[in-house]
Formats: C-alpha cells, structure tokens, sequence
C-alpha cells in the first residue's frame, strides 16, 4: 500500500535529467520515458533492468534506449538500475523488438519471453560454479551412411561452410535417419568451433533424446527442460553465454539462448505445434530462427517427416533448400497400413465395439508373437458425451458450452477446455429422469476394452492424464522399450518420434478425430498424425503393418497417409489454401475479442471491424472478414467473437492494425489478442 503511494509521488517536474526508453512486460503500449537521476545515470546502460513505478505500482523493466528530454512533459523517476551488466544484449534488444512488431506484443512482453525467470524477477543471480550435471559419454557406434544421407550431408556440410547459409529443409520419411545427419551437422559445427542450438516439441525432451544426444556430446552438452527449477536454468544459461556448453537441446524458448558464435539452429519436428506459443507474443519458433541464423550467419535446418505446408511451400519459393531421403535406412520397408470402413463394420456380432475384427485379429498375432503394438485415439477419458435417452439433453460445462468427457480413473465429468470437474449426475439435469447414456469414447475406454478381450496382455496408457504423475511418461516408454508391456495406447504422445524396434502393429483406432473440427489445419494435422503414428511401425527388422479404423476412407488426410503419399497430400491441400487465400499461401491475422458479456463482446469486434475498414485503402489489397462468433463460441464463460484479415503482405496488414489499435478507446470487462498466422481457429 505505502509503496503506491511512493511511486505516485515521484512525478516530477525536472526537465534537465537524462532519460530513459522503458519497456514494462505489459500488454500496454510503450516504451515508457523516465527519468534518470545523478547518480544513476553513470551506472545505466541499455539493456539493464530498471525498477519504475507504473500504475501506482512499482515494477520491473528494461533500460531500452536513452533519448532526448521530452519537453514540457512531467516525467516519473528511475527508482532503481538493478544491474551492474546489462542482461539483454543488443541482438536481444533488436530480436525482441521484432518479434514485438511482427506478432503485436508489447517490447516487454517479448523480452519476458525471451529471457530466463530470473531475469523478470529482477533478481540478482549469483553466478556459482556448478559442476557439469553428466559425467562423460561411452563412445556410440560410428554408421555409414548411405547414399541418400551422404548426399544430404553434402548439402549441409557446403551450407555450413557458406558465408551466408541457405536454410534447409530436410525432409525424410520416418525412420530414413534423419537424427543421424543432425548429429554430424553438429559435430561439423563443433570441430568448427562454433556452437548449436537443437529444437524439439518438449515432449519430445525424454530421456531417450537426452540419453542419446549425451551420448554424442557428453559434457558439451546443456539441456533445458521444463523440469528444471530456475536455478538450474540460470546456470545453464550461464554456461551457454560462457561458450562452456556449445550443443544446447531444448523446447522453442531455446532459440533465444545466448550461444556465442551459433553456427547451427536445429528444428526437429518442424511441423509440430508446440513450436508457436500460444500466449503473447504469439511467436512461432521458426520465424524466430529465421531471424537469428540470417543474424548470425548461421545454418537453420528444418527435419520432418511431415513438413508444415509453411515449410515446404517456403521451399518451393526457394527460401528453402530441400534435401529428402525416400528411404528408410538398410532397406527396411515403409509399414504396410490397411484401411478399415467402419461403415461396413456395424451389425456384424463382434467382440468388440472398438476394435474392428482385422485389429483384434493383428493384435492377437503380436501378442502372440511378443512384438510390440501401439494403439492410437487422439481423445482422453472414457466417454465422450453423456446425454438422457428420455429428452436428449447433452451434458454440457456451465462455462464453455462444450460436452463434458467422463474420466473413470477419477470418476468425474470433466471439460477439456477449463478442466471444470463435476460428480457423475444420477438424474438428467433437465427432465429429473434416471439412467443417462454414455458415449464415444477416449483412450481409457480402449485400455478397459482391451483389458476386457486380452486379459493376460499388459497395457499401458499414455495420455496427459495418465503422465501426470512426475516420471511416469519416462518410466512407462522404458517398459515398453524393455518390452515389458505389450500393448501401449495413447493420444499423439505416443505418435511422435519414438524409435521403438519391436513394434510391428500400430493401430489408429478412429483417424476420424480431429477431421471433426472446423478448423482449415484439421486435414493437414490428420494428414501428418496418422503418417507420424504409422511411422513407428517397422523400424527394426520385421516390416511393420499399420491399420487405420476410419468412417472417412477416401478423405484425402487418410488415403494419402495411407500411400505413404506427402507430395499429393501436399498439392491438394495448397491449392485449397490458395483458394481460399488461408496460409501459407496468404497471411492471416486472428482478432480475437472476448467478454462475459455477449453482447460487449460483439459491439467490441464490430468497432474493431469498422475502424480497420475506415482505415483501409484500396491497394493494401486486404480481406477483411467478420465479425464472427468463433467455432467455439463460449470457452471459460467468454463469449468469443473475432474478426480475420487477410493478406498477402504482412506488413500493410501489420500497419493497418497499428492504425486501428491507436484509436481504439478499450473497453471493461472485455479483452482481445492479436495472433499473426495462427494454427488454428477454433
Ligand atoms: P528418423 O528420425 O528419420 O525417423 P532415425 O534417425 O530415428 O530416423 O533413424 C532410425 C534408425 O536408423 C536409428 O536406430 C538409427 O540409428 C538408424 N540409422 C540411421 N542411419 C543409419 C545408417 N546409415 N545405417 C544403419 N542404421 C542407421
Ligand atoms: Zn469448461
């Protein structure tokens, strides 16, 4: 309390001091003037975090710029310079800026973003020695490539040694070694004395990959994972600013690691989603790498099996360079993957609801023959809908108009959007009449109907539920590995980049999933999952089969996934954007206004729409689209209403909202978010 009244009172009306550009990690405009007094002034430099007082209350920035004494302008103070070195570097500064304009964050939000926690804190870490986390690697086995990886390592070894190196795209299919390639493109960096930045989803971030990638680089190594507290992830930033560590492994925020005299940015997974953040600002990893390695001259390399459109439609244009391997390495087939129509599945007597008589019958052999299998449904829980036979009322969340999903583990009804948790009703809530209906059904219901039909086959379930518990998604992999369990099903956790030899049957229990939302990435995100999860099959020495339970056999998601087929899967789709202007053959921006109060929530999106329209001239050649109430038109009891441009420039797109955002008067109670090329609309 008595601190606001402090801050407030340090207005002044000096115009003679030096002052200073702050950047408060608000979604405010900014930078903010201040004023520097005396003594601070000797200490200040640009990139220093500043204690200010703001709002009536006090907080910390960052030291942006200095400037020229505003005239005639009552100006607060400077309380405090935290720093005695700068902790933002100048790149770090021009980054952050960047990222702020292009994704309409504020400056400071970008920096917060791009720093460790301690850096927002304020606090003054104490660097300390700390001993390397892992002792020395066992020297891996040396593979020779072959002809399509020696080729492909040509292109990077000559990018490498280029001035200004052309990002590649390495597109290979799944399990053509592709890590293998990663590994000698880093060594490459290495014995050049320079260092690598290696990005991947964070689920991804397991013991294997770390294990792996330990085993390779051994005390060169640092690697940041969301489990390490914020003392670990000081020091580790630390060794990387020192040039002690020089292979970092680590989620998207990794790109902002100060590694000096980066020679390589990796992107494994490039199409995966977890690579754009989806709080302010909105940045997805890949622009940001762009960005750091034309800075640095450094390398970017882009590997998938299933390249975002965004990627491969960037190589067509040439910004890319694309190298692909076609082949899986020594021969080994692609997995064979049979479509089952569950349209013709219906009336037959059946052991099972869920699993189609071809799946029960693979999965009997597999046991039989103690390989691994792998079960896909990309939905939690154990019934989807709950709803009265008696008058059809659908059990809904209060909050978010969506069905709620029953979890028997915990025998709740839960909503996958706000995690509102309520107690099974005995009774329709609406007619009072007993005996409610459940339906569709999650990964748990297929656990219990496998239970249920192979009683001696040991099942485990991955899904965030079922990892929750701290260690257990690790321990339950290695069980696996260990063959110790025989059957795993899971959501797309299990789908992605696990390289488990003695799995020879994937099963996709319903690819029907995510076709069901109205999204315009939902058919590429299928297309890419079902090739992902058929990707496990296989890959050690039996040649895998792969069968996919669909009510959509001929969409074009499914039955190129089936071929095996991501150039037409590829073709089709880009025309699709094209026609409809969507990325990334266009750019879209997302206005998003949301507000408990419906109808403030649309008044809001439409002032919005009609300022932008104002605002527009005829050769900005924008579309401008909405006000429309999203798919999902209440979430956390918002009401959700959002307005779409689209454009071919991103940056008369980008002015235009600048425009729009400066007159724009806000409004209580409700609030709105700016996305620049979304992955979804929902
Ligand atoms: P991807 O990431 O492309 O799906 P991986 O890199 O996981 O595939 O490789 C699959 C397996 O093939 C790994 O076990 C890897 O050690 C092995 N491998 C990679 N290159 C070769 C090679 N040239 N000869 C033999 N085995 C290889
Ligand atoms: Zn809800």
């Amino acid at each position: 309390m008595s601190k606001a009244k402090e801050s407030s009172s340090v207005a002044v009306m000096e115009q003679n001091g030096v002052c200073v550009e702050v950047a408060v990690p608000l979604p405010v405009e900014g930078p903010f003037t201040y004023l520097l007094d005396d003594d601070q002034v000797s200490k200040a430099k640009v990139g220093d975090r500043v204690r200010v007082p703001f709002r009536n209350r006090e907080m910390v920035g960052f030291l942006v710029a200095f400037r020229e004494t505003p005239p005639e302008q009552k100006l607060k103070k400077v309380i405090e310079v935290i720093d005695e070195k700068p902790v933002l570097t100048e790149r770090m500064l021009r980054l952050t800026e960047w990222i702020s304009k292009y994704y309409f964050s504020s400056w400071g939000e970008a920096i917060e973003t791009a720093v460790p926690k301690w850096v927002k804190q304020g606090k003054r870490c104490r660097e300390k020695e700390i001993a390397p986390i892992l002792s020395a690697p066992p020297v891996p086995e040396k593979l020779i490539l072959n002809e399509e990886q020696e080729n492909a390592y040509e292109v990077i070894r000559r990018e490498l040694e280029a001035k200004n190196p052309h990002p590649i795209l390495l597109y290979g299919v799944t399990g053509s070694g592709k890590t293998e390639l990663y590994i000698r493109a880093i060594k490459e960096v290495l014995a050049r004395e320079k260092g690598a930045i290696v990005l991947v989803p964070e689920i991804a971030l397991t013991e294997q990959i770390r294990r792996f990638f330990f085993h390779h680089f051994g005390d060169q190594l640092e690697i940041l994972h969301s489990k390490l507290s914020d003392g670990e992830r000081f020091s580790a930033w630390k060794r990387i600013e020192a040039g002690t560590k020089r292979v970092l492994l680590g989620p998207r925020s990794a790109v902002f690691a100060p590694m000096p005299n980066l020679g390589l940015i990796l992107i494994d997974e490039e199409h995966e989603g977890s690579y754009k953040q989806d709080n302010a600002p909105r940045y997805h990893a890949r622009d940001v790498a762009l960005w750091v390695a034309k800075e640095e001259k450094a390398l970017l390399i882009l590997g998938s099996a299933t390249p975002s459109l965004e990627a491969t439609y960037l190589a067509e244009k040439g910004i890319f360079k694309r190298v692909d391997l076609t082949k899986r390495v020594e021969n080994k087939q692609m997995p064979q993957i049979t479509l089952v129509d569950l349209k013709n599945e219906g009336d037959i007597q059946k052991r099972s609801v869920i699993l189609s008589r071809l799946l029960l019958r693979e999965i009997e052999a597999n046991l039989r023959d103690r390989e691994g299998t792998i079960l896909l449904l990309n939905r939690r829980g154990f019934s989807t809908q709950i709803h009265c036979p008696a008058c059809g009322q659908v059990v809904t969340c209060g909050s978010c108009e969506v069905s709620l999903t029953f979890h028997q583990e915990e025998d709740v009804l839960l909503c996958h959007y706000c995690n509102f948790k309520c107690p099974v009703p005995d009774v329709c809530r609406k007619c009072s009449k007993p005996l409610l209906r459940f339906s569709g059904f999650g990964t748990e219901k297929v656990e219990s109907e496998l239970a249920r039909v192979f009683p001696h086959a040991r099942v485990a379930r991955v899904d965030t539920d079922s990892i929750r518990r701290k260690g257990s998604h690790e321990r339950i992999i290695q069980d696996f590995r260990d063959k110790k369990i025989d059957i795993l099903v899971g959501t797309q956790m299990i789908a992605k980049g696990f390289d488990f030899p003695h799995v020879t049957l994937v099963g996709v229990i319903l690819a029907d999933v995510g076709l069901m939302l109205p999204d315009f990435r939902s058919e590429e995100r299928t297309f890419q999952l079902l090739t992902q999860v058929a990707g496990r099959a296989g890959r050690g020495e039996k040649t895998g089969r792969v069968i996919i339970q669909t009510y959509s056999p001929d969409h074009p998601s499914v039955e190129c996934a089936k071929d095996h087929d991501y150039w037409r899967f590829y073709h089709a789709e880009i025309q699709k954007r094209a026609e409809h202007h969507y990325p990334p053959t266009q750019n879209l921006i997302n206005i998003l206004v949301r507000s408990r109060d419906e109808k403030k929530a649309y008044l809001f999106a439409r002032e919005m729409r009609d300022s932008l329209k104002k605002h527009l001239r005829k050769e900005d050649s924008l579309e401008l689209i909405g006000p429309a109430p999203l798919p999902f038109y209440k979430l956390r009891g918002h009401y959700r209403w959002h307005v779409l441009i689209k454009a071919r420039e991103l940056t008369s797109a980008q002015g235009l909202i600048r425009e729009m955002i400066k007159g724009l008067k806000r409004r209580s109670g409700v609030m709105f978010q700016i996305d620049v090329n979304p992955l979804n609309i929902l």
